[in-house]
């Protein structure tokens, strides 16, 4: 078959792809430039400079309601496109002071993004910029506001949990009391009484921990560590917990790595981690402890052979205050905030812990840490 016309064709066709790709582009610079035009129309004297420093959102649009001064941060929340406001919420309140000439101080939910399935709250200033422009200042609340609904849920949570064994305590003296007599009841009363405060030590010692690790400087004391120590002392910690259960724990050979942290913490992390493969393990089971590196990351799993973490759980697990089982947990003493400080602890240290499960076949809790070297440059100091 002839073929010889194929080329001419496709240099016909090739060229005309060029010049329409070539048009396409002068079209999308002149648009850029249109854009980059609006945004930098002239503005009073001054707020052009106090826009430029501001760290959240300002905004100046005109008396059509075109964006001619944008700062970083509002474009960053997405609340200019194209030299205008995007959010019909926002534009309204524009309208609203450039009729009345009043300031306007108001929290507004906003969406997030192109496709609004994600919201934002913004709390907004409107003022009137002198007789033609309108000012928007905005900022986003969205992190404070999620924040204060934790700090509420875990102070409702405290307090639910120390309800229960205070109760305990109240019911419990009130029982020694009315058995004097009986030697035997108030043996059988004072060891529940004991066990009721010591489950309140724990608690107040957890919730301690968990404020100190979320606080700025919790890193304050660190060092080099060495990893090999961090196993052999959450061993030690861990020993008898796993001689009464029946649970033997075997840790890997040496591993040498080091990591720039606090030794105290990681030995908590890891005691957490352990304690847990061994309540939760069966009698006369393994809990594996290994600690390996690989290109600049250690990684310290701890296994069991345990009744494994139903899936959709498995994302809750390292959340504050849950419990799989909340019978099982109080009567393992558990306060549903071990896997929390573990976390904690952890991102502290510039790392993070995961977990792979499966029912019926046991968990393996993975912490992964950056290696020293890799985290300072000299080694040794911060
Ligand atoms: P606690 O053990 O005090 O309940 P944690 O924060 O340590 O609290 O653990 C949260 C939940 O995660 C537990 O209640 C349990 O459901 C689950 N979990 C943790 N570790 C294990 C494990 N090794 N095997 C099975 N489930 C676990």
């Amino acid at each position: 078959m002839d073929s010889s016309w194929l080329v001419p064709v496709s240099l016909v066709f090739g060229f005309l792809v060029g010049v329409g790709l070539v048009s396409l582009m002068h079209l999308a610079a002149a648009r850029g430039e249109r854009a980059h035009r609006v945004i930098n129309a002239s503005v009073p004297d001054g707020v052009d400079a106090v826009i430029d420093a501001l760290d959240t959102g300002g905004i100046v649009v005109d008396p059509s309601n075109v964006v001619i001064k944008a700062s970083p941060g509002a474009l960053a929340y997405g609340l200019v496109a194209h030299g205008a406001l995007v959010h019909p919420e926002l534009v309204a309140i524009v309208n609203r002071v450039r009729k009345s000439g009043e300031s306007v101080n108001e929290e507004v939910e906003v969406a997030r993004g192109p496709f609004g399935d994600v919201s934002m709250a913004m709390s907004v200033r409107v003022a009137r910029l002198g007789s033609r422009y309108v000012l928007l200042l905005a900022e986003d609340r969205t992190e404070s506001h999620r924040l204060d609904a934790v700090r509420r849920d875990f102070i409702a949570n405290i307090s639910h949990e120390l309800k229960t064994p205070i109760g305990a305590v109240g019911l419990l003296a009130e029982a020694l009391q009315a058995a004097s007599d009986e030697p035997a009841q108030v043996r059988r009363f004072a060891k529940r009484l004991t066990r009721e405060a010591d489950r309140l030590a724990s608690i107040t010692q957890e919730i301690i921990e968990l404020s100190r690790l979320q606080a700025a400087d919790a890193l304050t004391e660190a060092s080099l560590v060495s990893l090999d120590e961090v196993v052999h002392l959450a061993l030690d910690e861990t020993r008898v917990l796993a001689e009464a259960n029946r649970v033997r724990v075997v840790a890997g050979s040496s591993s040498k790595a080091q990591v720039f942290g606090d030794t105290a913490l990681l030995v908590t992390a890891l005691h957490n981690l352990i304690a847990n493969a061994i309540q939760y393990s069966p009698k006369g089971s393994r809990v594996g402890v290994g600690v390996r590196l690989e290109s600049g990351v250690i990684e310290i799993a701890v296994t069991d052979q345990g009744p494994g973490i139903p899936e959709d759980e498995l994302d809750r697990v390292f959340e504050r205050f849950f419990r799989g089982d909340p019978a099982r947990s109080r009567r393992t003493g558990g306060s549903g905030l071990g896997l929390s400080i573990v976390k904690h602890i952890v991102q502290n240290h510039g790392g993070d812990v995961r977990v792979w499960s499966q029912v019926g076949r046991g968990s393996t809790f993975t912490i992964r840490l950056p290696e020293a070297s890799r985290t300072t440059s000299a080694g040794a100091t911060p």
